[in-house]
């Protein structure tokens, strides 16, 4: 899909910090946004010195439309050159990809730490896709949160300095609005500690484990970061696995006993070996850093 069809449901102009992605239109929670394939994907792990090349050589590769569309993007540095549209725009492709890629769209949508859009690299299909992780209104502004939206205002701030070299002028972040900050801060410290719970915990206490994850969408909601579907997806996928163990535990079982293996040999079957922390690939709902909470975004600039 052209991402700039016409049905598309959002223009790219002006923003209060350069150019933006708005809704033409309402958007619903959940709808995907934007589907785009990078212009160009690039290895990380290309030492300093031999970057500029690299990508030079990367890039010329690439018709000239596409080389044109990269040289529109936006450099952070004072002299714009192809390492700098890189580092000011480049997404890592996944969690523990060594790739990153640059999106000509996607490189248009702004920073928020109370996003109402989510970004998620699908593998398969080789392409970043944008959904709506609220309603959003139409000529409202599209941003994603480049960060982990779980950490407190000063660790948000350090890290997007850092990071990609801004001052967050977020809502959030210049306080406007009913926002108490301290409150805020204690939520996402909170919304940390828990999202770090892992998956095995499910099976382990499933009681305390769901009571932990409803704690999490309280939280979420005073907050203002819709990452509830990222919740009720984790909690089905929770439930699911510890279905799909016991179903394998009891199948083995069955299977056990008709062709009359003997009792004791069942001491072999351990659920907890069949269950499982999530394999990716396998997932009908990705594991959790690869849904809701963005974490990868941009390159960070040590890694270059
Ligand atoms: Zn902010």
């Amino acid at each position: 899909m052209d991402e700039l069809e016409a049905d598309c449901l959002f223009e790219i102009k002006q923003s209060k910090n350069g150019l933006g992605m708005f809704a033409t239109r309402n958007i619903n929670r959940g709808e995907l946004i934007l589907n785009e394939k990078p212009l160009v994907k690039l290895k990380q792990n290309v030492p300093k010195l031999q970057l500029n090349m690299y990508i030079e050589h990367q890039v010329s590769k690439l018709g000239e439309q596409d080389k044109a569309k990269i040289f529109e993007l936006y450099d952070n540095q004072s002299s714009k050159s192809l390492v700098g549209i890189f580092k000011t725009n480049g997404y890592m492709l996944g969690k523990k990809s060594e790739y990153c890629g640059l999106f000509y769209v996607m490189a248009r949508v702004n920073h928020s730490c109370r996003p109402n859009a989510t970004h998620h690299w699908v593998e398969s299909e080789g392409a970043q896709k944008v959904f709506a992780l609220k309603n959003i209104d139409s000529g409202e502004e599209i941003c994603t949160s480049y960060i982990d939206p779980f950490e407190d205002t000063l660790n948000r701030k350090r890290i997007l300095k850092k990071s990609f070299d801004f001052e967050c002028s977020c809502e959030l972040c210049l306080n406007k609005g009913d926002f108490d900050l301290e409150k805020s801060d204690e939520r996402r410290r909170m919304l940390k500690e828990l999202q770090n719970m892992r998956p095995r915990m499910g099976l382990q206490n499933p009681d305390l484990f769901l009571s932990k994850k409803k704690l999490m969408l309280t939280l979420l909601k005073e907050e203002g970061i819709e990452y509830d579907s990222y919740c009720v997806n984790r909690i089905a996928y929770d439930k699911m696995e510890s279905e799909r163990t016991k179903t394998v535990h009891e199948t083995k079982m069955k299977v056990n006993q008709e062709v009359s293996v003997p009792q004791h040999k069942e001491v072999a079957i351990n659920p907890h070996k069949e269950v499982a922390v999530p394999q990716h690939k396998e997932l009908a709902v990705p594991a959790h850093k690869e849904i809701g909470i963005p974490h990868h975004f941009s390159v960070p600039r040590e890694r270059f």
